[in-house]
């Protein structure tokens, strides 16, 4: 059976579960290891049967509980190289070291990895690390990293490039650029037993690309941020505003209404709005100007609409 679960979807953490024939995919871990599992309880689905985490980008809302939850379960991470060098940036703030010894410390996990055969135990909670970014400088030798010490220690890691489609078990994953302020940012398309399903937040606009592989979905998960008058009108300093209504930033009510209107196939049962934010939208104005863009398209009515929570799991969607 193939099931799309939302376990959150917002600013505040972002992460589903996709499944199908005997795999199970986390995409993103935007909250702690320990809510994940408690919402993922609360949907019906079992953390000790997920497979593997595939990850969008690297920005904080979809990376919280990585490293707990993959070293908690022992699977493996799958980033774009860039996304998964700019996350240890994050992580690891504070370690100054040159590219060289950045490589030797990446040789040298690669090598720990091999050797090790089990996961360590981790009960700690995901610590913000904190965002400040400090120069690379030559420094002391890093000091031998081990799974305890190093926060960037995982159980496992495989790259994949966008536009390189690749499979986990029993699902196909088509990665796809997407328009947005991270370092090699991706959606993706699942299709397992032949239900395809797409994964599109965090879009500064429907770039050409984008909108190419939401054909042909049966269910389309796609952001709708901000209201632009809430936005514009609201509490954000400029330079953020400025920054979320940019071309790599996020997708307004009306960009996402104006792509299902005129650029979408209509082909999803399902079309799952997301990414809203708390501060910037209301679910009631993300709903209605979707309406709006499928009512005027009589064809699209069969698309179910359901907007994706920020506190809560929606149900699992079955096919
Ligand atoms: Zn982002
Ligand atoms: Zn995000």
């Amino acid at each position: 059976m193939v099931r799309f679960t939302v376990l959150a979807s917002g600013s505040k953490g972002n992460s589903a579960v996709v499944s199908g024939g005997h795999t199970r995919i986390l995409v993103d871990a935007g909250l702690s290891c320990r809510e994940l599992f408690r919402r993922m309880k609360l949907a019906g689905e079992d953390p000790a049967a997920l497979d593997a985490i595939v990850v969008t980008h690297e920005h904080q809302d979809h990376v919280n509980g990585l490293a707990v939850t993959a070293r908690k379960l022992g699977i493996p991470v799958y980033f774009t190289e860039s996304t998964h060098r700019a996350w240890m940036r994050w992580l690891a703030p504070r370690r100054q070291m040159t590219y060289a010894q950045w490589l030797e410390q990446c040789r040298r996990q690669a090598a720990e990895r091999r050797a090790e055969t089990d996961a360590p135990e981790e009960d700690a909670e995901c610590e913000d690390p904190g965002c400040e970014v400090q120069t690379v400088q030559p420094a002391e030798p890093a000091p031998p990293a081990s799974p305890k010490e190093d926060p960037t220690w995982l159980p496992a890691v495989e790259y994949f490039e966008a536009g390189r489609p690749f499979a986990i078990g029993d699902i196909a994953v088509s990665p796809f650029t997407i328009p947005h302020d991270a370092a090699d940012p991706v959606g993706f398309v699942f299709a397992s037993e032949g239900v395809r399903m797409a994964f599109a937040t965090d879009l500064g606009y429907m770039a050409p690309n984008v909108k190419a592989q939401l054909k042909g979905v049966d269910l389309l998960l796609l952001e709708a941020n901000h209201d632009l008058e809430m936005l514009r009108d609201g509490p954000y300093p400029w330079s953020v505003k400025q920054r979320v209504l940019s071309r790599v930033g996020h997708l307004s009510n009306d960009a996402a209404a104006d792509f299902l209107a005129s650029g979408y196939d209509g082909q999803a049962a399902y079309v799952i709005l997301a990414h809203l934010s708390e501060n910037n939208n209301l679910p009631e104005l993300a709903r209605v100007a979707a309406e709006r863009a499928l009512a005027n398209r009589a064809s699209l009515l069969a698309n179910r609409l359901l907007l994706a929570r920020q506190h809560e799991p929606l149900s699992p969607i079955s096919f």
